[in-house]
């Protein structure tokens, strides 16, 4: 077995294990964002590899075994699955993909009610037959349960034969009621309320389940054509007249716009609704289309469900590795089980510092909940203690260099640093930091490309980014490089050396001068001469500056190693001059204040940032009354409440980007 065999044979079990504990048991050990994980490698790696796809991999089954206790019953037409979609992004490509087949299609939205689906069969207008989705094709008869669920009609105000399908739940009030009696009686809790409904309807006693408060939504009729309907609209209308529970809450839209808006407004709503729901299902409206599209082996292709993103999510913490910054700063950074977080895959998280590990009792092996920290970086939150094995192992902080080994010294309260102004990550991270977008913005510069031409040797200090163009034949030899890619990067390079005075201030990383204090420095001083020759006093006095800064910025260019930095920097016509910016006035901009939520698709959040600021717009963090325009992106935060709160105007990035074309 090679690596991909042992990690697809490791992926199944967990999941198998997973999914047993989960729909036979009702009592999952694991949390469906994990699970969504695993199942998300294992998609991956079986698309990589077609020919490792086997028979008992979860990604070609349905649902659960079925447990003896019940009668088995066989489903005419299976009961499928439906394909996830975890973000804006997948929800955009499905509609392409249908657009492929489909000139001009309808979807029905639908909430996803968080429960478990139920077959109900009608004969002569009798509920003969309730039954589970089981593996899809076998399921389990529960006909006498469904009978206690009171919005189940038993007869019809028709006597037709039929088959309908749902959603059977828990109210929200039911769950919280019924975990709070389990406690009472030193029984174990439900998870959450899917796992009591499946709980309570898999029950050979029907007193509980009746006892338990179900109730349903029904949303699908296997075979349309026997009663004329032609579309899922029509479905949910004969269902309703036939006096089944239909959700209202489900709409049609015919483009991607009303659609995401749809997404979104439950996404931010969903909280005031008396039942769990984890995402939206977006089905073609038209049976005729549906057929066209067709089915895999598990889930339909005119229907996916997109899920709701979790804030926090629980994964396994691997490994403590430790950086070391351009301060020389260590920090300590946790290697994770990848897993899926507010729209995309992370794999690692920071650790703040060993204070903080020790208070948590962080160690490797924990299962630990994983949160975004300010929406960018993951941080661990809380270890989940009552799921160890005995097997983790408590933290050891490191007392030398992880890169060079020099031995590290405590300078503040919590922080350990790395005193060698040598060693190579320092001088690595400090290159890193020269190139990023708010120094000097060469593009193409990250932490692999730089390793690599920091260790043969072209890159070492600061300037030589301005000499590697001496050296382009050998680069270009190296593996995974060709004249082109070199090319780009000496470009860029090359573009570099015309930037504003403030970015390669800010480049230069100069202790305590962030961004905004370059910029401050810049346009008081204009060149870097100036600059140079400043005396403390004299820098402290401008505003925003201060002491500390001050004595670091003289300290800076008072060593003879910086000096020669800067000489070199200016015989390669690296620019020293502050570059007023010629601001492109726009009226739809200018001088007023911007507030910016939620995330973009084409700019980044500083881009964004930089173009209202070139437009001679304003930006500010917090919406008040003198905000004048709030942009709003995907997944917006609170920011867009309190927008609409104070009737302040709201432009989507469309507007926001053709606005600015003005
Ligand atoms: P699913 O929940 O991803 O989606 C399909 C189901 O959605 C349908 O079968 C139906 O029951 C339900 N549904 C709700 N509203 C609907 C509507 N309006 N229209 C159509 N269907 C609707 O798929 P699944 O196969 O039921 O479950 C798989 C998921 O279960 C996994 O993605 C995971 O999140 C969870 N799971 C968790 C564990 C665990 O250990 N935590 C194990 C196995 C599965």
């Amino acid at each position: 077995m090679d690596n991909i065999d042992v990690r697809i044979d490791e992926l199944i079990k967990r999941l198998n294990k997973a999914s047993y504990e989960y729909y036979t048991l009702d009592e999952p050990t694991i949390t469906d964002q994990e699970y969504d994980s695993l199942m998300d490698e294992l998609i991956r790696l079986e698309t990589q590899y077609p020919s490792k796809v086997r028979s008992d991999s979860p990604t070609v089954r349905i649902g659960g075994e079925v447990i003896s206790d019940f009668k088995k019953v066989t489903h005419s037409i299976p009961m499928m699955s439906l394909g996830d979609i975890f973000n804006e992004q997948e929800i955009i490509e499905f509609d392409e993909r249908i657009r492929k087949t489909i000139k001009n299609p309808e979807y029905i939205c639908e909430l996803k009610i968080d429960g478990l689906s139920v077959s109900l069969i009608y004969e002569n207008g009798k509920l003969i037959r309730g039954a589970t989705r089981g593996d899809g094709v076998v399921g389990e008869d529960i006909t006498h349960n469904v009978k206690t669920i009171k919005n189940i009609p038993l007869s019809l105000p028709e006597d037709i034969n039929i088959e309908v399908r749902g959603e059977i739940y828990m109210p929200k009030s039911s769950f919280f009621k019924l975990n709070k009696e389990r406690i009472k009686n030193g029984e174990k809790e439900f998870a959450n309320p899917r796992n009591a409904a499946a709980g309570s309807i898999r029950q050979l006693d029907s007193k509980i389940s009746a006892e338990r408060n179900l109730s349903t939504f029904m949303y699908h009729i296997p075979l349309p054509d026997e009663y004329g309907i032609k579309t899922q609209q029509e479905a949910l209308n004969y269902m309703k007249s036939l006096t089944f529970t239909v959700n209202p809450n489900i709409v049609k839209v015919n483009n991607i716009k009303d659609l995401l808006g749809y997404i979104d407004y439950w996404e931010k709503n969903r909280a005031t609704l008396p039942y769990e729901i984890d995402g939206i299902v977006i089905k073609v409206n038209d049976f005729k289309e549906q057929k066209l599209l067709g089915v895999t082996a598990k889930s339909p292709k005119w229907a996916i469900a997109y899920k709701f993103p979790a804030e926090e999510v629980l994964t396994k913490l691997t490994d403590i590795e430790f950086c070391v910054g351009r301060t020389g700063k260590i920090t300590p950074r946790a290697d994770l089980e990848p897993v899926r977080l507010q729209g995309s895959v992370v794999r690692s998280a920071t650790l703040n510092n060993q204070d903080y590990i020790k208070e948590k009792d962080i160690r490797i092996g924990d299962i630990v909940s994983i949160r975004k920290a300010g929406d960018v970086i993951p941080e661990v939150v809380e270890v989940k203690k009552e799921r160890r094995t005995g097997s983790e192992l408590p933290f050891k902080m490191i007392e030398n260099c992880p890169i060079c080994g020099t031995k590290l010294i405590k300078k503040e309260e919590v922080a350990y640093f790395c005193p060698n102004l040598e060693c190579d990550a320092r001088n690595i991270e400090g290159l890193i930091h020269f190139s990023s977008r708010d120094a000097m913005n060469i593009e193409g510069f990250g932490q692999s490309i730089v390793e690599d031409f920091y260790n043969i040797g072209y890159l070492k200090k600061i300037s030589d980014y301005y000499t590697l163009k001496n050296h382009k034949e050998t680069l270009m030899e190296l593996e995974g490089f060709g004249e082109k890619s070199i090319n780009n990067l000496l470009n860029n390079i090359e573009n570099s050396k015309n930037n504003s005075l403030e970015k390669l201030l800010f480049g230069l990383g100069i202790k305590h001068v962030g961004k905004a204090t370059a910029q401050i420095l810049s346009e008081n001083y204009l060149t870097l001469d100036e600059l140079m020759n400043a005396k403390v006093e004299e820098l402290s006095m401008i505003p925003d500056v201060g002491n500390v800064i001050a004595n670091s910025v003289v300290d800076y260019f008072s060593k003879e190693k910086n000096k020669k930095l800067i000489n070199d920097l200016k015989s390669n016509n690296v620019n020293m001059r502050f570059i007023t910016r010629e601001k492109s006035i726009n009226e739809m901009f200018n001088n007023k204040t911007f507030v910016l939520t939620g995330t973009l698709s084409s700019l980044t959040r500083n881009e964004a940032k930089d173009l209202i600021e070139s437009l001679g717009g304003k930006n500010t963090n917090s919406v008040s009354k003198k905000t004048d325009v709030v942009i709003v992106g995907t997944s917006p935060g609170s920011k867009y409440d309190d927008a609409v709160k104070l009737g302040i105007t709201i432009w989507n990035e469309e507007e926001f980007i053709e606005f600015s074309r003005r």
